[in-house]
């Protein structure tokens, strides 16, 4: 790289958010100068198959999704391994880990999300994996397939959210039995209900895994049978590793103090601007008003990143203010685990004021949860019942009235097509 580089675009970033961003503005200015800073050495890969991949089911190389040479044909030029240190948001100007100063005339925040790393760790490092990175994976991966007899030994689970199920997935795949820690009563937290909870809680369970709820660990250290946990209540079990998903803490740090609004995330418009003129953020990162929930919202899941990065990308290129696009789009996020499969779909957290509303079939492994507020469906959870989610999303989007079929949907068997038209 020369000295201190001036770029007409700089992206923050280089996952699917600032890629897309970066493609985006290549495809409606030929001409324009384009650079990526990012934290990873990697080109773009892709997260959601990082659980395939430590799984054995799909071999590593199908993760990536983008060549080094992908970059050099759009003219688009990649920094990995480099750190935003220290953003002067008014000049524009970003310091570099390696002491570089690059300016852009427009830049793009897409720094998304780092793995928020359990108490529990300190000490214990060699046997515990988050999930969050290529190298993530790469260290679980070379560390079970060192494990040449996995056969029926524990593996310990913390978090019962989306990384959480992955890693149970993942302990099944590879032949060890799965013991889950909660830090709450369920998996979820309130966004299930108790019956929804009974559908996935039987299904780990006719799976073997042990769950144990509102537990932690308390110690851990050598016995007589290896690598042993102690936890909350002084049980303990020999474990050949930990596998953590805890949640997300957003990459804001080097934007505090700068001029750029930080809340959670980094505070955008619906234009995906932020405080500062010629300043944007796109993917789990931003924090942006969306016009069909009314409201500020932190999303972290693909497809949301992938348009925003594409939104953001017209939008920074836009000739004047007024071809400007909104961005608003009902966030989505599905996981199969141990044949169900689960979807999360809008805002799928109860609040005061809300209804909910629960559908449950006689399988016993189908579930829906609507969350309403003033008769408007605003999200809903659904297990095994993916042929809902389209019409739900298009009820959620164009915010619809529903009091005439409300009555009705507390029946499982009146399905969403007789009362709504897709
Ligand atoms: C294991 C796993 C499975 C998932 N499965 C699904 C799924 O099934 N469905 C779904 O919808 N979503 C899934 N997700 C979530 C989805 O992958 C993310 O929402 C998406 O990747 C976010 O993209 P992004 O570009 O906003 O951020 P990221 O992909 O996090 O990219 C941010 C980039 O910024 C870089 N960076 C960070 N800080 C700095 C800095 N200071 N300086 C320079 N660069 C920096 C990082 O290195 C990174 O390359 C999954 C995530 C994981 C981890």
């Amino acid at each position: 790289m020369p000295k201190n580089p001036a770029y007409d675009y700089v992206i923050i970033g280089g996952g699917i958010a600032g890629t897309t961003a970066a493609e985006t503005i290549r495809s409606r200015d030929s001409q324009a100068t384009i650079a990526i800073i990012s934290l990873e050495t990697e080109r773009l890969y892709s997260r959601v198959t990082l659980p395939a991949y430590i799984r054995d089911k799909i071999p590593r190389e199908k993760v990536f999704l983008r060549s080094l040479e992908d970059y050099a044909k759009h003219g688009i030029d990649f920094f990995g391994g480099l750190s935003v240190i220290g953003f002067e948001a008014e000049r524009r100007e970003i310091h570099t880990s390696d002491g570089a100063i690059i300016s852009g005339i427009k830049i793009l925040i897409a720094t998304g999300a780092s793995l928020r790393t359990a108490s529990l760790i300190t000490g214990i490092e060699d046997y515990t994996f988050g999930l969050q990175t290529i190298k993530d994976a790469d260290r679980f991966h070379a560390f079970v397939a060192g494990d040449t007899q996995p056969k029926g030994k524990n593996a310990v689970i913390v978090g019962g959210g989306f990384i959480g199920l992955e890693f149970i997935e993942t302990a099944f795949a590879r032949g060890y039995k799965p013991h889950l820690l909660l830090r709450d009563k369920q998996c979820f937290g309130d966004q299930l209900d108790a019956q929804g909870w009974g559908i996935l809680e039987a299904n780990l369970g006719r799976h073997g895994v042990i769950i144990y709820p509102e537990t932690e660990i308390t110690t851990s250290g050598f016995t007589a049978d290896g690598f042993t946990v102690t936890m909350t209540g002084g049980a303990s079990i020999a474990t050949a590793w930990i596998g953590y998903g805890v949640g997300v803490n957003r990459n804001t740090s080097s934007f505090q103090g700068t001029g750029v609004r930080v809340n959670r995330g980094i505070v955008v418009n619906e234009f995906l601007e932020s405080s500062i003129n010629n300043i944007w953020a796109a993917g789990d990162i931003a924090e942006y008003h969306d016009g069909i929930f009314g409201e500020d919202m932190l999303i972290g899941n693909w497809t949301n990143a992938f348009l925003q990065g594409k939104n953001a990308g017209i939008n920074m290129t836009a000739q004047t203010p007024a071809s400007r696009t909104a961005f608003c789009a009902v966030p989505a996020y599905s996981i199969t685990n141990l044949g169900l499969h689960i979807t999360f779909v809008g805002i799928t957290k109860p609040r005061e004021g809300w209804e909910t509303i629960s559908r449950v079939w006689d399988d016993g492994m189908s579930y829906e949860r609507l969350f309403i507020d003033d008769n408007i469906i605003k999200g809903a959870i659904l297990i095994n019942r993916f042929q809902d989610k389209m019409i739900i999303s298009k009820l959620i989007e164009s915010r619809q009235n529903i009091s005439a079929q409300k009555e009705a949907l507390h029946d499982p068997q009146t399905s969403f097509s007789s009362l709504f038209s897709a």
